[in-house]
Protein backbone atom coordinates (compact mmCIF):
# COMPACT_ATOMS: atom_id res chain seq x y z
CA UNK A 1 0.00 0.00 0.00
CA UNK A 2 1.08 3.31 -0.46
CA UNK A 3 2.12 4.60 3.22
CA UNK A 4 2.89 8.44 1.89
CA UNK A 5 0.72 10.74 0.34
CA UNK A 6 2.31 14.40 0.16
CA UNK A 7 -0.09 15.12 -3.03
CA UNK A 8 -3.65 16.47 -2.57
CA UNK A 9 -6.07 13.22 -3.68
CA UNK A 10 -9.40 15.59 -2.09
CA UNK A 11 -11.28 15.11 -5.24
CA UNK A 12 -10.35 11.23 -5.53
CA UNK A 13 -11.43 10.72 -2.05
CA UNK A 14 -14.27 12.34 -2.12
CA UNK A 15 -15.51 10.84 -5.63
CA UNK A 16 -14.39 7.16 -4.14
CA UNK A 17 -17.31 8.06 -1.36
CA UNK A 18 -20.01 8.14 -4.17
CA UNK A 19 -18.27 5.42 -6.08
CA UNK A 20 -18.45 3.18 -3.38
CA UNK A 21 -22.15 3.64 -3.22
CA UNK A 22 -22.83 2.25 -6.75
CA UNK A 23 -19.64 0.18 -7.48
CA UNK A 24 -18.01 -2.83 -5.18
CA UNK A 25 -14.85 -1.03 -4.00
CA UNK A 26 -16.02 2.20 -5.96
CA UNK A 27 -14.05 0.83 -9.27
CA UNK A 28 -14.84 -1.88 -11.55
CA UNK A 29 -11.87 -3.89 -11.23
CA UNK A 30 -10.49 -5.20 -7.68
CA UNK A 31 -7.00 -3.92 -8.79
CA UNK A 32 -7.77 -0.78 -9.66
CA UNK A 33 -8.55 -0.17 -5.37
CA UNK A 34 -5.66 1.21 -3.29
CA UNK A 35 -7.29 1.81 -0.32
CA UNK A 36 -9.97 3.85 0.84
CA UNK A 37 -8.12 7.75 0.73
CA UNK A 38 -5.35 6.11 -2.10
CA UNK A 39 -7.60 4.99 -5.00
CA UNK A 40 -6.99 7.16 -7.91
CA UNK A 41 -9.22 8.19 -10.62
CA UNK A 42 -7.98 9.18 -13.74
CA UNK A 43 -9.81 12.45 -15.77
CA UNK A 44 -7.51 12.10 -19.06
CA UNK A 45 -4.83 10.72 -20.78
CA UNK A 46 -1.90 12.10 -23.15
CA UNK A 47 0.41 10.50 -24.64
CA UNK A 48 2.74 9.25 -22.11
CA UNK A 49 1.08 11.06 -19.21
CA UNK A 50 -2.01 11.61 -17.60
CA UNK A 51 -3.83 13.51 -14.97
CA UNK A 52 -6.17 12.49 -12.05
CA UNK A 53 -9.35 14.20 -10.82
CA UNK A 54 -7.29 16.54 -8.79
CA UNK A 55 -5.22 17.55 -11.49
CA UNK A 56 -2.62 16.25 -10.62
CA UNK A 57 -0.25 14.95 -13.43
CA UNK A 58 1.56 11.45 -13.85
CA UNK A 59 4.26 10.22 -16.26
CA UNK A 60 2.27 6.79 -17.44
CA UNK A 61 4.05 3.46 -16.93
CA UNK A 62 1.27 1.13 -16.62
CA UNK A 63 -0.66 2.08 -19.83
CA UNK A 64 -3.34 -0.05 -18.84
CA UNK A 65 -1.55 -2.97 -18.09
CA UNK A 66 0.33 -2.30 -21.50
CA UNK A 67 -2.11 -1.80 -23.95
CA UNK A 68 -1.62 1.80 -24.97
CA UNK A 69 2.00 1.12 -26.94
CA UNK A 70 1.60 4.42 -28.84
CA UNK A 71 0.47 6.50 -25.72
CA UNK A 72 -2.82 7.58 -24.93
CA UNK A 73 -5.27 9.10 -27.17
CA UNK A 74 -3.04 9.12 -30.30
CA UNK A 75 -4.68 10.82 -32.57
CA UNK A 76 -4.08 8.60 -35.53
CA UNK A 77 -5.48 5.55 -33.66
CA UNK A 78 -8.02 7.55 -32.53
CA UNK A 79 -9.38 9.27 -35.62
CA UNK A 80 -8.86 5.22 -37.55
CA UNK A 81 -11.87 4.13 -34.83
CA UNK A 82 -13.92 6.93 -34.98
CA UNK A 83 -14.02 6.25 -38.95
CA UNK A 84 -14.56 2.64 -38.17
CA UNK A 85 -17.45 2.64 -36.15
CA UNK A 86 -19.12 5.44 -38.35
CA UNK A 87 -20.63 2.36 -40.22
CA UNK A 88 -22.21 1.01 -37.18
CA UNK A 89 -20.46 -1.00 -34.87
CA UNK A 90 -21.70 -5.04 -34.57
CA UNK A 91 -23.78 -7.00 -37.24
CA UNK A 92 -23.63 -10.65 -36.48
CA UNK A 93 -22.14 -10.75 -39.96
CA UNK A 94 -18.69 -10.57 -40.98
CA UNK A 95 -17.16 -7.21 -42.36
CA UNK A 96 -13.72 -6.29 -44.69
CA UNK A 97 -11.66 -5.30 -42.15
CA UNK A 98 -11.51 -8.65 -40.02
CA UNK A 99 -9.14 -10.17 -42.94
CA UNK A 100 -6.73 -6.71 -43.32
CA UNK A 101 -6.03 -7.06 -39.94
CA UNK A 102 -6.00 -11.05 -39.78
CA UNK A 103 -3.60 -10.55 -42.92
CA UNK A 104 -1.30 -7.98 -40.61
CA UNK A 105 -1.19 -10.07 -37.72
CA UNK A 106 -0.14 -13.49 -40.03
CA UNK A 107 2.48 -11.08 -41.83
CA UNK A 108 3.64 -9.86 -38.25
CA UNK A 109 3.66 -12.76 -35.85
CA UNK A 110 4.94 -16.27 -36.03
CA UNK A 111 3.34 -19.38 -36.40
CA UNK A 112 -0.06 -17.59 -37.38
CA UNK A 113 -1.38 -19.24 -40.38
CA UNK A 114 -5.25 -18.58 -39.51
CA UNK A 115 -6.66 -16.08 -36.94
CA UNK A 116 -9.57 -15.53 -35.37
CA UNK A 117 -10.71 -12.46 -33.08
CA UNK A 118 -12.09 -12.45 -29.78
CA UNK A 119 -12.07 -9.08 -27.01
CA UNK A 120 -9.73 -9.44 -24.23
CA UNK A 121 -7.08 -11.33 -23.66
CA UNK A 122 -8.80 -13.34 -21.18
CA UNK A 123 -11.23 -14.77 -23.94
CA UNK A 124 -8.35 -15.08 -26.46
CA UNK A 125 -6.82 -17.74 -24.08
CA UNK A 126 -10.12 -19.57 -23.04
CA UNK A 127 -10.46 -19.97 -26.80
CA UNK A 128 -7.07 -21.30 -27.30
CA UNK A 129 -7.56 -23.67 -24.94
CA UNK A 130 -10.87 -24.91 -25.74
CA UNK A 131 -9.15 -24.77 -29.19
CA UNK A 132 -6.49 -27.26 -28.22
CA UNK A 133 -8.87 -29.60 -26.28
CA UNK A 134 -11.10 -29.79 -29.06
CA UNK A 135 -8.08 -30.83 -31.28
CA UNK A 136 -6.50 -33.34 -29.70
CA UNK A 137 -9.36 -35.17 -27.66
CA UNK A 138 -8.14 -34.22 -24.43
CA UNK A 139 -8.97 -32.48 -21.20
CA UNK A 140 -5.57 -31.81 -18.99
CA UNK A 141 -2.99 -28.99 -19.25
CA UNK A 142 0.07 -27.69 -18.02
CA UNK A 143 0.80 -24.30 -16.93
CA UNK A 144 3.49 -22.79 -14.98
CA UNK A 145 3.75 -21.29 -11.41
CA UNK A 146 3.51 -17.18 -11.27
CA UNK A 147 1.91 -16.80 -14.51
CA UNK A 148 -1.81 -15.35 -15.65
CA UNK A 149 -3.97 -16.23 -18.11
CA UNK A 150 -6.98 -13.98 -17.49
CA UNK A 151 -9.87 -14.37 -15.37
CA UNK A 152 -11.91 -17.49 -15.92
CA UNK A 153 -11.88 -20.24 -13.76
CA UNK A 154 -9.35 -22.56 -15.51
CA UNK A 155 -6.09 -20.32 -14.75
CA UNK A 156 -6.92 -18.46 -11.65
CA UNK A 157 -4.73 -20.75 -9.51
CA UNK A 158 -1.27 -20.20 -7.72
CA UNK A 159 1.23 -21.48 -6.39
CA UNK A 160 0.26 -20.46 -2.40
CA UNK A 161 2.67 -18.35 -0.74
CA UNK A 162 2.18 -19.08 2.54
CA UNK A 163 3.11 -22.63 1.80
CA UNK A 164 6.94 -21.94 0.15
CA UNK A 165 9.17 -22.04 3.05
CA UNK A 166 10.12 -25.31 2.53
CA UNK A 167 11.78 -25.66 -0.66
CA UNK A 168 12.27 -29.28 -0.92
CA UNK A 169 8.47 -29.65 -1.52
CA UNK A 170 5.89 -28.04 -4.38
CA UNK A 171 4.30 -25.17 -2.93
CA UNK A 172 -0.18 -26.01 -2.58
CA UNK A 173 -1.77 -24.65 -6.04
CA UNK A 174 -5.03 -22.48 -4.99
CA UNK A 175 -7.76 -20.60 -6.24
CA UNK A 176 -7.12 -16.81 -6.64
CA UNK A 177 -10.20 -16.19 -4.13
CA UNK A 178 -13.53 -17.63 -3.94
CA UNK A 179 -15.89 -19.08 -6.66
CA UNK A 180 -13.47 -21.01 -7.84
CA UNK A 181 -14.80 -24.77 -8.16
CA UNK A 182 -11.61 -26.71 -6.77
CA UNK A 183 -13.09 -29.30 -9.01
CA UNK A 184 -10.99 -27.73 -11.61
CA UNK A 185 -7.99 -28.85 -9.87
CA UNK A 186 -8.03 -32.07 -11.61
CA UNK A 187 -8.05 -30.50 -14.69
CA UNK A 188 -3.95 -29.41 -14.56
CA UNK A 189 -0.40 -29.40 -13.51
CA UNK A 190 0.98 -26.43 -12.50
CA UNK A 191 5.05 -26.09 -12.61
CA UNK A 192 7.72 -24.37 -11.83
CA UNK A 193 8.76 -21.55 -14.83
CA UNK A 194 12.24 -21.97 -16.25
CA UNK A 195 12.46 -25.72 -15.25
CA UNK A 196 12.40 -28.27 -18.49
CA UNK A 197 13.03 -30.96 -16.68
CA UNK A 198 10.18 -30.70 -14.10
CA UNK A 199 7.98 -30.01 -17.53
CA UNK A 200 9.25 -33.36 -18.73
CA UNK A 201 8.30 -35.08 -15.71
CA UNK A 202 5.02 -34.10 -15.52
CA UNK A 203 4.63 -34.97 -19.71
CA UNK A 204 6.17 -38.01 -19.91
CA UNK A 205 3.95 -39.44 -17.32
CA UNK A 206 0.58 -37.67 -18.21
CA UNK A 207 0.57 -36.81 -21.85
CA UNK A 208 -1.97 -39.43 -22.90
CA UNK A 209 -4.54 -36.35 -20.97
CA UNK A 210 -2.68 -33.47 -21.60
CA UNK A 211 -3.85 -31.22 -24.56
CA UNK A 212 -1.86 -28.33 -24.12
CA UNK A 213 0.75 -26.62 -22.26
CA UNK A 214 -0.16 -23.19 -21.42
CA UNK A 215 3.33 -20.59 -21.30
CA UNK A 216 3.59 -16.52 -20.75
CA UNK A 217 6.65 -16.06 -22.77
CA UNK A 218 8.07 -13.34 -20.19
CA UNK A 219 5.63 -13.56 -16.80
CA UNK A 220 4.38 -10.54 -17.57
CA UNK A 221 2.03 -10.41 -13.82
CA UNK A 222 5.17 -11.68 -11.70
CA UNK A 223 7.34 -8.29 -12.32
CA UNK A 224 8.92 -9.46 -15.71
CA UNK A 225 10.34 -13.07 -15.47
CA UNK A 226 11.80 -13.68 -18.93
CA UNK A 227 11.61 -17.22 -20.13
CA UNK A 228 15.70 -18.48 -20.42
CA UNK A 229 16.05 -19.21 -24.20
CA UNK A 230 16.94 -22.53 -23.55
CA UNK A 231 14.17 -23.00 -21.39
CA UNK A 232 11.45 -21.91 -23.88
CA UNK A 233 12.97 -24.25 -26.66
CA UNK A 234 13.17 -26.95 -24.28
CA UNK A 235 9.41 -26.23 -24.04
CA UNK A 236 8.72 -26.23 -27.36
CA UNK A 237 10.81 -29.41 -28.28
CA UNK A 238 8.88 -31.24 -24.96
CA UNK A 239 5.65 -29.89 -26.52
CA UNK A 240 6.06 -31.78 -30.13
CA UNK A 241 7.87 -34.85 -28.70
CA UNK A 242 4.75 -35.51 -26.56
CA UNK A 243 2.13 -34.43 -28.82
CA UNK A 244 0.91 -31.63 -26.75
CA UNK A 245 -0.33 -28.11 -27.92
CA UNK A 246 2.01 -25.60 -27.09
CA UNK A 247 -0.22 -22.01 -26.57
CA UNK A 248 2.04 -19.39 -26.04
CA UNK A 249 -0.01 -16.37 -24.50
CA UNK A 250 1.32 -13.11 -26.13
CA UNK A 251 -1.32 -10.97 -24.58
CA UNK A 252 1.50 -9.14 -23.19
CA UNK A 253 4.49 -9.18 -24.85
CA UNK A 254 2.62 -9.48 -28.80
CA UNK A 255 3.76 -6.75 -31.01
CA UNK A 256 5.13 -5.23 -27.55
CA UNK A 257 8.44 -6.37 -27.32
CA UNK A 258 9.23 -6.61 -31.06
CA UNK A 259 7.03 -6.85 -33.88
CA UNK A 260 6.59 -10.72 -33.74
CA UNK A 261 5.95 -10.83 -30.24
CA UNK A 262 8.00 -13.01 -27.94
CA UNK A 263 8.36 -16.11 -30.51
CA UNK A 264 10.50 -13.90 -33.13
CA UNK A 265 12.50 -12.90 -30.08
CA UNK A 266 13.25 -16.23 -28.96
CA UNK A 267 13.24 -17.77 -32.16
CA UNK A 268 10.13 -20.34 -31.65
CA UNK A 269 6.80 -21.01 -33.27
CA UNK A 270 3.44 -21.92 -30.88
CA UNK A 271 1.18 -24.05 -32.35
CA UNK A 272 -1.69 -21.85 -30.68
CA UNK A 273 -0.85 -18.26 -29.76
CA UNK A 274 -2.73 -15.48 -28.14
CA UNK A 275 -2.52 -11.52 -28.98
CA UNK A 276 -4.43 -8.91 -27.23
CA UNK A 277 -3.26 -5.64 -25.22
CA UNK A 278 -0.38 -3.71 -27.62
CA UNK A 279 -3.09 -5.32 -31.32
CA UNK A 280 -5.33 -1.26 -30.81
CA UNK A 281 -3.38 0.50 -28.18
CA UNK A 282 -6.25 0.36 -25.83
CA UNK A 283 -9.25 -0.54 -28.30
CA UNK A 284 -10.80 -3.71 -27.01
CA UNK A 285 -9.94 -6.77 -28.97
CA UNK A 286 -7.76 -9.70 -29.14
CA UNK A 287 -6.93 -12.42 -31.53
CA UNK A 288 -6.02 -16.24 -31.44
CA UNK A 289 -3.57 -17.22 -33.96
CA UNK A 290 -1.86 -20.84 -34.69
CA UNK A 291 -1.06 -23.78 -37.24
CA UNK A 292 -3.64 -24.37 -40.04
CA UNK A 293 -4.57 -27.71 -39.02
CA UNK A 294 -5.32 -26.73 -35.40
CA UNK A 295 -7.46 -23.49 -36.37
CA UNK A 296 -9.75 -24.93 -39.13
CA UNK A 297 -11.19 -27.39 -36.23
CA UNK A 298 -13.09 -23.77 -35.49
CA UNK A 299 -14.62 -25.05 -38.93
CA UNK A 300 -15.09 -29.09 -37.37
CA UNK A 301 -16.63 -28.91 -34.09
CA UNK A 302 -15.19 -26.68 -31.70
CA UNK A 303 -17.29 -23.36 -30.86
CA UNK A 304 -16.22 -19.88 -31.15
CA UNK A 305 -17.82 -16.73 -31.41
CA UNK A 306 -19.44 -13.82 -29.22
CA UNK A 307 -21.94 -10.50 -29.96
CA UNK A 308 -18.79 -8.62 -30.28
CA UNK A 309 -15.88 -10.60 -31.62
CA UNK A 310 -14.46 -8.51 -34.08
CA UNK A 311 -16.02 -5.30 -34.00
CA UNK A 312 -15.93 -2.25 -36.37
CA UNK A 313 -14.22 0.16 -33.75
CA UNK A 314 -11.94 -2.38 -32.58
CA UNK A 315 -10.52 -3.69 -35.83
CA UNK A 316 -10.05 0.13 -37.42
CA UNK A 317 -7.79 0.79 -34.34
CA UNK A 318 -6.18 -2.66 -34.86
CA UNK A 319 -5.12 -1.55 -38.30
CA UNK A 320 -4.03 1.75 -37.85
CA UNK A 321 -1.87 0.39 -34.62
CA UNK A 322 -0.50 -2.64 -36.09
CA UNK A 323 0.22 -0.68 -39.70
CA UNK A 324 2.04 2.09 -37.01
CA UNK A 325 4.53 -0.49 -34.91
CA UNK A 326 4.61 -2.36 -38.23
CA UNK A 327 5.78 0.53 -40.65
CA UNK A 328 7.30 3.12 -37.85
CA UNK A 329 10.56 2.75 -35.94
CA UNK A 330 7.94 3.04 -32.28
CA UNK A 331 9.28 -0.45 -30.96
CA UNK A 332 12.67 0.71 -31.30
CA UNK A 333 11.92 3.89 -29.75
CA UNK A 334 10.06 1.91 -26.80
CA UNK A 335 13.07 -0.42 -26.54
CA UNK A 336 15.89 2.52 -26.30
CA UNK A 337 13.80 4.71 -23.62
CA UNK A 338 13.43 1.31 -21.41
CA UNK A 339 17.24 0.71 -21.72
CA UNK A 340 17.94 4.36 -21.23
CA UNK A 341 16.23 4.09 -18.22
CA UNK A 342 17.49 0.99 -16.46
CA UNK A 343 20.81 2.67 -17.39
CA UNK A 344 19.86 5.43 -15.30
CA UNK A 345 18.04 3.61 -12.63
CA UNK A 346 21.26 1.78 -12.54
CA UNK A 347 23.42 4.48 -12.26
CA UNK A 348 21.49 5.88 -9.74
CA UNK A 349 21.72 2.57 -7.11
CA UNK A 350 25.22 1.59 -8.21
CA UNK A 351 26.23 5.24 -6.28
CA UNK A 352 23.96 4.55 -3.16
CA UNK A 353 25.36 0.67 -2.98
CA UNK A 354 22.20 -0.81 -3.33
CA UNK A 355 21.95 -4.22 -4.99
CA UNK A 356 19.20 -4.70 -7.96
CA UNK A 357 18.76 -6.27 -11.38
CA UNK A 358 16.14 -5.58 -13.85
CA UNK A 359 13.98 -8.66 -15.18
CA UNK A 360 11.71 -8.72 -18.72
CA UNK A 361 12.48 -7.10 -21.68
CA UNK A 362 13.25 -3.34 -22.08
CA UNK A 363 9.76 -2.48 -23.18
CA UNK A 364 8.38 -3.93 -20.23
CA UNK A 365 10.50 -4.50 -17.26
CA UNK A 366 11.15 -5.45 -13.59
CA UNK A 367 13.45 -3.48 -11.46
CA UNK A 368 14.17 -5.89 -8.21
CA UNK A 369 16.10 -5.14 -5.48
CA UNK A 370 18.39 -7.94 -5.32
CA UNK A 371 21.83 -8.80 -7.01
CA UNK A 372 20.33 -11.59 -8.74
CA UNK A 373 16.96 -11.35 -10.61
CA UNK A 374 14.55 -13.77 -9.91
CA UNK A 375 14.06 -16.86 -12.35
CA UNK A 376 10.85 -18.26 -10.76
CA UNK A 377 7.66 -17.06 -9.11
CA UNK A 378 8.86 -18.81 -5.89
CA UNK A 379 12.26 -16.61 -5.74
CA UNK A 380 10.35 -13.58 -6.52
CA UNK A 381 7.73 -14.32 -4.01
CA UNK A 382 10.25 -15.11 -1.40
CA UNK A 383 11.78 -12.15 -1.80
CA UNK A 384 12.17 -9.16 0.02
CA UNK A 385 9.90 -6.26 -1.81
CA UNK A 386 9.26 -3.79 0.71
CA UNK A 387 12.01 -1.40 -0.75
CA UNK A 388 10.40 -1.15 -3.96
CA UNK A 389 6.64 -0.87 -2.35
CA UNK A 390 7.64 2.08 -0.59
CA UNK A 391 10.00 4.07 -3.30
CA UNK A 392 6.93 3.21 -5.61
CA UNK A 393 4.48 4.88 -3.27
CA UNK A 394 6.88 8.20 -3.34
CA UNK A 395 7.48 7.97 -7.24
CA UNK A 396 3.48 7.87 -7.42
CA UNK A 397 3.41 10.72 -5.16
CA UNK A 398 5.69 12.59 -7.00
CA UNK A 399 4.07 12.28 -10.45
CA UNK A 400 5.99 8.76 -11.83
CA UNK A 401 3.11 6.16 -11.82
CA UNK A 402 4.48 3.39 -11.61
CA UNK A 403 3.26 -0.19 -10.49
CA UNK A 404 2.81 0.41 -6.45
CA UNK A 405 3.14 -3.42 -6.11
CA UNK A 406 6.23 -5.06 -7.98
CA UNK A 407 3.54 -7.28 -9.14
CA UNK A 408 3.55 -5.88 -13.28
CA UNK A 409 6.05 -4.17 -15.26
CA UNK A 410 6.79 -0.95 -16.19
CA UNK A 411 5.17 -0.44 -19.61
CA UNK A 412 6.87 2.18 -22.05
CA UNK A 413 5.26 3.94 -25.13
CA UNK A 414 6.48 5.19 -28.26
CA UNK A 415 4.88 8.89 -26.10
CA UNK A 416 7.41 8.25 -23.83
CA UNK A 417 10.31 11.19 -24.99
CA UNK A 418 13.32 12.76 -23.23
CA UNK A 419 11.49 14.93 -21.23
CA UNK A 420 9.58 12.53 -19.42
CA UNK A 421 12.99 9.99 -19.24
CA UNK A 422 14.84 12.85 -17.08
CA UNK A 423 11.75 14.12 -15.21
CA UNK A 424 11.45 10.17 -13.95
CA UNK A 425 14.97 9.48 -13.53
CA UNK A 426 15.54 12.96 -11.41
CA UNK A 427 12.12 11.70 -9.37
CA UNK A 428 13.95 8.24 -9.02
CA UNK A 429 16.73 9.11 -6.98
CA UNK A 430 14.67 11.38 -4.97
CA UNK A 431 12.04 8.70 -4.19
CA UNK A 432 15.20 6.17 -3.43
CA UNK A 433 16.74 8.60 -1.32
CA UNK A 434 13.46 8.90 0.90
CA UNK A 435 13.25 4.93 0.82
CA UNK A 436 16.65 5.09 1.96
CA UNK A 437 15.91 7.55 4.79
CA UNK A 438 12.80 5.86 6.11
N1 LIG B 1 -2.88 -13.30 -20.48
C1 LIG B 1 -1.90 -12.49 -20.07
C2 LIG B 1 -0.47 -12.90 -20.27
C3 LIG B 1 -2.20 -11.27 -19.45
O1 LIG B 1 -1.23 -10.46 -19.04
C4 LIG B 1 -3.56 -10.92 -19.27
C5 LIG B 1 -3.96 -9.62 -18.60
N2 LIG B 1 -3.09 -9.05 -17.74
C6 LIG B 1 -4.55 -11.80 -19.73
C7 LIG B 1 -4.18 -12.97 -20.33
C8 LIG B 1 -5.99 -11.45 -19.60
O2 LIG B 1 -6.28 -10.39 -20.44
P1 LIG B 1 -7.57 -9.47 -20.22
O3 LIG B 1 -7.31 -8.69 -18.97
O4 LIG B 1 -7.61 -8.61 -21.45
O5 LIG B 1 -8.74 -10.37 -20.11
Amino acid sequence: SIKVQRRKLDKSRAHFKEAVQHLPLGVSSNFRFWGEDETVFVKHGKGARLWDLDGNEYIDYRLGYGPAILGHCHPEVDAAAREGQSVGTVFALGTEKEVTVAKLIKEMMPAADLVRFSNSGTEAVMAALRLARGYTGKDNYVTFEGSYHGLFDATMWTADPEDMKDQSKDPKVIPYGQGIPQLVRNLFYQVPYNDAQRLEDVLKKHHDSIAAVLIEPILGNCCGIPSKPEFIKAVRALCTKYNVIMIVDEVKTGFRVGRGGAQALYGIEADIFTVAKAVANGYPISAIGGKEEIMRKYGKGVAHGGTYTAQAMSLAAAEKTLTILRDTDALEVIANYGKAMQEGMHKVLTKRGIPHSFTGHHSMSGLFFSAEAPTTYRNWKLSDYTFYDTMAGYLIDMGVMCEPDSREPWFISSAHDQKCLDETLQKFEEAVDLTLDE
